[in-house]
């Protein structure tokens, strides 16, 4: 029961998906405007691996290669 009443309690902190730290309001969700640029990077690196080119085998990435 008194569970409830701790939760409505604590601040809600949510961390920097980049560093860790805590967010700040003005960045959210990140801790500042430096970690939201890395975090973007990371997405265009394929770090997140949701846009990749990358062929199971890798013979997209040596085609790839080959053209330029
Ligand atoms: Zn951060």
């Amino acid at each position: 029961m008194d569970n409830t009443i701790n939760l409505l309690n604590r601040k809600k902190i949510i961390k920097c998906p980049t560093c860790g730290k805590e967010a700040k309001n003005n960045s959210l969700p990140f801790c500042s405007p430096h970690c939201s640029h890395i975090d973007l990077g990371k997405w265009f690196n394929g770090t997140y691996s949701v846009p990749t080119f990358e062929d199971p085998d890798g013979s997209e990435i040596i085609r790839l290669n080959d053209e330029e």
